[in-house]
C-alpha cells in the first residue's frame, strides 16, 4: 500500500504517520507513506502558495500551480483525492474501497479552499470527513489514512480484528471489557467469564444489535430492522430495544 499526502505543512502528517500503528506498518514495508510539501515547488522569494480570490471575499486561495507542478514532479498513485467539507463523506466501506486500490494520494486544501480547476482538471474525487469545517485537510488526511493503515493486510497483529468490529456488517461493536473482573464493585458480565463460547458468541451479537438500536437509527433502519432469529438472541439476554426498533426484518419501524 502507497499513500501520497501533498500539504503545505508536512511535518504535521509526516509526524502522524511516523507513530503508532501506522508508522510500525511503514517501519515494516507495509505501508509507504510519502509526503510532499507543495511549496518546494514554488519559486518566489516568499515560496507562496496562495493568492486573493478573484471575485473578491475573504481570504486566500490555495493557487493551482504549485499543486498541478508537484503531481508532475512525483507522480503520485492514483487516484487523486482531495479533502473537502463538499467531498463524499468517508466511511468505513469507502476505507475498504481505498485499500483495495494499492495505492492513493491525498490533497490537503487550506485557506478558503483550492483554485477550482484543480478540481476540474487535476484530481479524481474529493472526499470529506464530516459534515464540519476544518482549517485545512491535513486531519482529514490523517484520518483516512489511519483507517486505511489498520487495513492493510498485516498491519494489525490478529487478522481476525477488523472483521466484527463497528461498522463491518452495518452494526456496531459490542463491549469489551478486561482484567480485573471486579472494579470497584462493578462486575463484568458474567457470560464473559463462563468459559461458553457459544454463549459469549451470542451475548455479543445480542449486544452489537441492541447498541446499534440505541445509538445509531440510521444504521438500524438501514439494514432493515430484525429477524426472527435476532429476536430469539435479545430475548435470551433479556434486551428490550427502543420502542420504535424491534420491527421484523424488511419492515418498518412501528413508530417513527
Ligand atoms: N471554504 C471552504 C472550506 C475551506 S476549509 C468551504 O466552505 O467549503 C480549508 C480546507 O480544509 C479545505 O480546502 C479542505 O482541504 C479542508 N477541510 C475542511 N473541512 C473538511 C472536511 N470536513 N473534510 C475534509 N477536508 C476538510
Amino acid at each position: 500500500m502507497r499513500i501520497d499526502v501533498l500539504s503545505i505543512f508536512p511535518e504535521m502528517v509526516e509526524a502522524f504517520a511516523s507513530a503508532g500503528l501506522l508508522g510500525k506498518g511503514r517501519r515494516n514495508g507495509l505501508v509507504e507513506v510519502r509526503v510532499h510539501d507543495l511549496r518546494s515547488v514554488t519559486t518566489d522569494a516568499h515560496r507562496s502558495v496562495d493568492d486573493a480570490p478573484f471575485g473578491g471575499g475573504a481570504g486566500m486561495v490555495l493557487m493551482a500551480e504549485p499543486i498541478f507542478a508537484t503531481v508532475e514532479a512525483v507522480d503520485p498513485p492514483r487516484p487523486l483525492l482531495a479533502l473537502g467539507p463538499g467531498g463524499r463523506r468517508f466511511d468505513q466501506a469507502m476505507a475498504r474501497e481505498l485499500v483495495a486500490t494499492g495505492g492513493f494520494s491525498l490533497l490537503c486544501g487550506r485557506y478558503e479552499g483550492i483554485d477550482h480547476r484543480v478540481h476540474t482538471n487535476l484530481i479524481d474525487g474529493e472526499v470529506s470527513i464530516g459534515d464540519y469545517v476544518l482549517a485545512g485537510g491535513e486531519v482529514a488526511a490523517m484520518v483516512i489514512m489511519e483507517a486505511v493503515g489498520r487495513l492493510v493486510p498485516g498491519v494489525m497483529g490478529n487478522a481476525n480484528s477488523a472483521e466484527d468490529e463497528s461498522f463491518s456488517d452495518g452494526l456496531l461493536e459490542y463491549p469489551q471489557y478486561t482484567r480485573p473482573a471486579t472494579l470497584r464493585d462493578l462486575a463484568v458480565p458474567e457470560v464473559l467469564l463462563s468459559g461458553d463460547h457459544g454463549r459469549v458468541a451470542r451475548w455479543r451479537r445480542a449486544q452489537s444489535l441492541l447498541r446499534t438500536a440505541q445509538n445509531r437509527p440510521d444504521l438500524w433502519h438501514a439494514r432493515g430492522g430484525l429477524g426472527p432469529e435476532e429476536q430469539r438472541l435479545l430475548a435470551e439476554f433479556g434486551l428490550v430495544l427502543p420502542a420504535s426498533m424491534g420491527a421484523a426484518a424488511g419492515g418498518e419501524p412501528a413508530h417513527s
